[in-house]
């Protein structure tokens, strides 16, 4: 009989966005007319820009000739168009990563999850709390130490590092899912020095990056100085782009970070996640590399830019009908997510359940993303703009 990897055992027993399906689906099924709102999963809405699917279908037709066929990409890491386009993207914004750091993946999840491949398992891991539950599950598969940054009311949903802990591996996300806050440059300047001072490696993911809009807050932490020395950046092109169903995503491995073996070798984090990637991933399919290389070319950032521009729009009508109900918030402005607290200290599920049955609203419980949670809701501005009016006119109905 095999022996089982008994962690999977100690974790919540379905990933939360399968508890809420099952829980809608339930409710539809005793309520058949119901007109229901999804603003709960963080998914876009809005088809791919038309040149990136453009670009996708011409590296589609090159694979059905002979003299531009494509089989096993070499490296697996990405081919160098791509790789160079997303360096370009960096530099738009004031940032040097070359494009030897940069590796392709089939989207962010897969290498937050799998970069614990190369990390020992007595380390230390500290996350924030509330955070992407990949973060927490996919240390725990492997019975890791996971200590908690609480972020709360009292720090905007940002944490901060206690200088009388240690950790190891240190999980930031900003702008954040769910609460939708954002580190400042002074705030990541603070976790970095902490990172450097406990030989520690930050996994910052920026997913949510093309969110942002106010000046000054930085789109990557590598626009602080010493995150080289201490980070991996990993970003996706499923909210910058819609790349959701496509696939597709990087992830920046400086060569500076570079740390001692146990028998006192000097070992590159990018070369030992080199190897990993050889034995485990393939690479990304040729004709998603060509759309995303697309996304980042003048004319696709235009265009992917509207749709983002779209979800901003939304948000701010959350925003503004959570003004009007004086319902306490943080995100929509560099997010699409809104991190709302529960009226009437009501607790997430219960806020859920009232949300789904009077207004037939679907949101994500906060308590599903850590302890921090607990009384506080998320939505998402991912929807039809009609739509998100009529969810927040319903909203507004309900508790006004
Ligand atoms: N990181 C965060 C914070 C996310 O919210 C998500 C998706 O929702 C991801 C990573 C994964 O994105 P991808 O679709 O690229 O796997």
């Amino acid at each position: 009989m095999p022996q089982l990897n008994e962690n999977f055992l100690k974790l919540e027993k379905n990933y939360l966005f399968i508890n809420i399906a099952k829980k809608v689906k339930a409710f539809s099924e005793a309520n058949p007319d119901a007109d229901i709102i999804r603003m709960g999963i963080g998914d876009v809405t809005l088809p791919i820009a038309k040149c990136v699917v453009d670009a996708m279908k011409k590296g589609a037709d090159e694979m059905g000739v002979k003299e531009t066929f494509k089989g096993y990409e070499d490296s697996g890491a990405g081919y160098d168009f791509l790789k160079e386009a997303v360096s370009g993207y960096y530099k738009s914004f004031g940032v040097e990563v070359k494009p030897s750091e940069i590796r392709i993946n089939d989207g962010a999840k897969s290498d937050c999850g799998n970069i614990v491949d190369i990390f020992g398992n007595d380390n230390v891991v500290l996350i924030t709390d509330p955070a992407y539950p990949v973060y927490v599950d996919t240390n725990r598969m492997n019975g890791r130490k996971v200590i908690f940054a609480d972020s709360n009311e009292e720090n905007g949903f940002a944490a901060m590092p206690d200088e009388n802990v240690h950790a190891d591996l240190i999980y930031l996300c900003s702008p954040n899912n769910p609460t939708g806050s954002v580190y400042t440059a002074d705030q990541l300047r603070v976790w970095i020095d902490y990172a450097i001072k406990n030989d520690a490696v930050i996994i910052y993911d920026s997913a949510y990056e093309a969110f942002i809009t106010e000046d000054g807050i930085p789109r990557s932490i590598y626009a602080i100085e010493g995150a080289r020395k201490c980070a991996i950046e990993m970003c996706s092109l499923s909210k910058t782009a819609g790349f959701t169903g496509m696939r597709c995503g990087y992830t920046v491995i400086p060569d500076e970070l570079v740390f001692k073996s146990s028998d006192g070798q000097d070992v590159s984090i990018s070369q030992l996640w080199g190897r990993r990637q050889g034995s485990k991933f393939n690479g990304v399919s040729y004709p998603v590399q060509c759309a995303a290389a697309a996304v980042f070319s003048e004319e696709g950032i235009r265009q992917t830019r509207e749709n983002i521009k779209y979800y901003q729009q939304n948000a701010a009508v959350i925003a503004a009908a959570l003004d009007e109900l004086g319902i306490k918030y943080t995100g929509g402005k560099n997010s699409p997510y809104i991190w709302l607290k529960c009226p009437n200290g009501m607790g997430s599920w219960e806020f859920f359940d009232k949300l789904l049955e009077e207004a037939n609203v679907v949101g994500t419980p906060g308590a599903g993303f850590g302890k921090n949670g607990e009384g506080w809701f998320r939505l998402t501005a991912f929807g039809d703009a009609d739509r998100t009016k009529e969810a927040m006119e319903r909203i507004k109905k309900m508790l006004g």
